[in-house]
């Protein structure tokens, strides 16, 4: 079985990152692609379902899962903590399934380091502007974290340079087909494709066999 990739996502908060991998899923289709549900001791936000959105647990669950060695990583980001489970990654890859993971930048460099091969894609807001604007429209936070978040942007969009690929969210459509066109191209690669290509090859030799 040919093994599946892993492709990180990372943006600064309120860059469109959940409308992107929601588009995502409509671009590709859900089979052969799953997304990576993340621990998070951060409290559900309303609408968010556990299991859904996240795997809501509380700190001593958190720091359970820690000791167990449980996470391929895990990080503090804003208040709150934020792993990745091994058994929501490894398993798929085994099955030849490609894995979606949006995580923050700290996660997306510990990550890499421990899974070289995974790909990294980086999610820009197209402005200042727009992503403040982005922001204020989703009214979850209080003021206060959100100009936390705002303060941090910076920092956080210049960390772009780690990443493999580049996509700027002007038009959630297009970013969305970007995005598809990446994890398609990895698909399509010679050695991903050589158990099925071997298959047509072997239909070929079967039906040509007498003919030889
Ligand atoms: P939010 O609380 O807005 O859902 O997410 C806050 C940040 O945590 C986002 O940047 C998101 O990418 C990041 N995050 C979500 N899941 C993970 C994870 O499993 N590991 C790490 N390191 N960050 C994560």
């Amino acid at each position: 079985m040919t093994r599946g990739e892993l492709f990180l996502i990372s943006a600064p908060s309120g860059a469109g990152k959940n409308s992107l991998m929601d588009a995502l899923g409509a671009h590709l289709g859900h089979e052969r692609l799953a997304f990576v549900v993340s621990h998070t001791t951060r409290p559900p936000r309303a609408g968010e379902r556990d299991g859904v959105d996240y795997h809501f647990v509380n700190d001593a669950q958190f720091e359970e899962m820690v000791r167990a060695d449980r996470f391929l990583e895990w990080a503090r980001v804003y208040d709150h903590r934020y792993g990745t489970a091994a058994a929501e990654v490894l398993p798929r890859l085994a099955q030849g399934i490609d894995v979606v993971h949006d995580l923050d930048v700290q996660g997306a460099t510990r990550l890499r380091l421990r899974m070289p091969e995974a790909h990294s894609i980086f999610v820009l807001p197209p402005s200042y502007a727009e992503l403040r604007r982005r922001l204020e429209g989703r009214g979850a936070d209080e003021a206060g974290a959100r100009a936390r978040r705002l303060a941090l942007s910076l920092s956080e969009i210049e960390c772009y340079r780690d990443y493999e690929y580049v996509i700027v969210n002007s038009d959630l459509q297009l970013a969305a087909a970007t995005l598809a066109a990446i994890i398609v191209e990895k698909r399509h690669r010679r050695a991903r494709m050589q158990e099925v290509a071997e298959a047509i090859a072997d239909d070929f030799r079967t039906a040509l066999g007498g003919a030889r």
